[in-house]
Parts: C-alpha cells; sequence; structure tokens
C-alpha cells in the first residue's frame, strides 16, 4: 500500500484516540504483524468474514494485518486477508452438506426421550419441550402427593385422638373450599 501510505498515516491520527494509538502499527514493529485499530484499516484488506460476503476465501495466503480493539473480556483481534490474494469459495461438497445435515440432526434430538424435533433442542433445558413439560407436570403430582403424605402422617401422628382431628381438618377443608369459592363460609 505505498500510495495510501500517508493518507493512511493522517487517517489514523485524526480516528484513533490515546489508547487506540496503541494499536496503530502499520509497519509491524510491534506486534510483529501490521496492526490497526478499528475503522483504520487500509482498503483492499478484508476479515475472513467479509471475504466470505463477496464470495472470497482467503486461500492459502497468510495473514496480512490484524485489527486489535478493547472488547468483551479484554483486547479482541481480527485477522485481515488481501483481497487481490483471495480465491473464490468452494461449493460446499455432499460430504460437507452432509455432516452439516447430521450435525444438525443431533442438535434437534431430544437425549431424554431419544425424539428428533422440528427445533432445536433449547441449551437451557437439555431436553425437548414435551419432556421438561412433562417433568414439571411430574413435579406438581410430587408436590401434591407429599403434601396429601404430610396431612395423613400428622393425622395419623398427632397424639390428640384422630377421628376428632380428621373430623378438624375436614370442616377446616370445607370452610377453606367455601372461601375460595366467595361462600358466607
Ligand atoms: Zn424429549
Amino acid at each position: 500500500m505505498p500510495g495510501g501510505g500517508v493518507a493512511i498515516a493522517v487517517r489514523g491520527w485524526l480516528v484513533m484516540g490515546r489508547y487506540r494509538a496503541a494499536y496503530y502499527d502499520p509497519d509491524g514493529e510491534r506486534h510483529a504483524v501490521p496492526t490497526f485499530p478499528w475503522w483504520s484499516a487500509p482498503a483492499g484488506l478484508a476479515t475472513r468474514r467479509q471475504l466470505r460476503l463477496q464470495g472470497l476465501r482467503p486461500g492459502r495466503q497468510p495473514i496480512a494485518a490484524q485489527i486489535l480493539w478493547r472488547g468483551v473480556g479484554g483486547v479482541r483481534v481480527a485477522y485481515l486477508y488481501q483481497v487481490s490474494l483471495a480465491r473464490p469459495r468452494k461449493p460446499a461438497t455432499a460430504a460437507q452438506l452432509a455432516a452439516l445435515e447430521r450435525a444438525m440432526a443431533a442438535r434437534r434430538t431430544c437425549s431424554t426421550c431419544g425424539f428428533e424435533r422440528s427445533y432445536c433442542i433449547p441449551l437451557s433445558l437439555g431436553e425437548c419441550l414435551d419432556c421438561a413439560e412433562g417433568e414439571f407436570l411430574m413435579g406438581k403430582k410430587l408436590g401434591v402427593a407429599l403434601a396429601v403424605l404430610a396431612v395423613v402422617w400428622f393425622v395419623v401422628k398427632s397424639p390428640a385422638g384422630s377421628a376428632g382431628m380428621v373430623r378438624e381438618l375436614w370442616s377446616g377443608l370445607g370452610d377453606f373450599m367455601n372461601a375460595l369459592a366467595g361462600g358466607e363460609g
């Protein structure tokens, strides 16, 4: 990039804040690779992703430069390649497509019930929605069963005659149901 050097340098000075200057190293004197901060990379260079958008891939060329910026979790890097040395992207082979399809099928398959779903299994659940819902309902049933057991245990173990206790509980339950129904109780 002989012609654009001065313009790049000027632009670099204008664009960069003080800490960004640490990432401006166009000759790679400090970083081994020509290094630029965000937005000041010279024309003719592109990231792998930008190449892909143009239907290109880097091919066998080495990394031409890098962009450094302060991002989440510290200094981040993006590698740049010469667009002029890029190769057209090869269409995916049948084997690659098959591998992709297998990978997607694995992501759609529930590890609990083993069914392949029409959607990807949510990582937060780790299983399909049917399984997750089933466990939720099971949990509710278990909770009710435990509550009933607790009441029975309480009645059976209570020292003050169980018959009277059952009657008391029963009328209490009736009052409760009436209150729920908005009755006079
Ligand atoms: Zn499932």
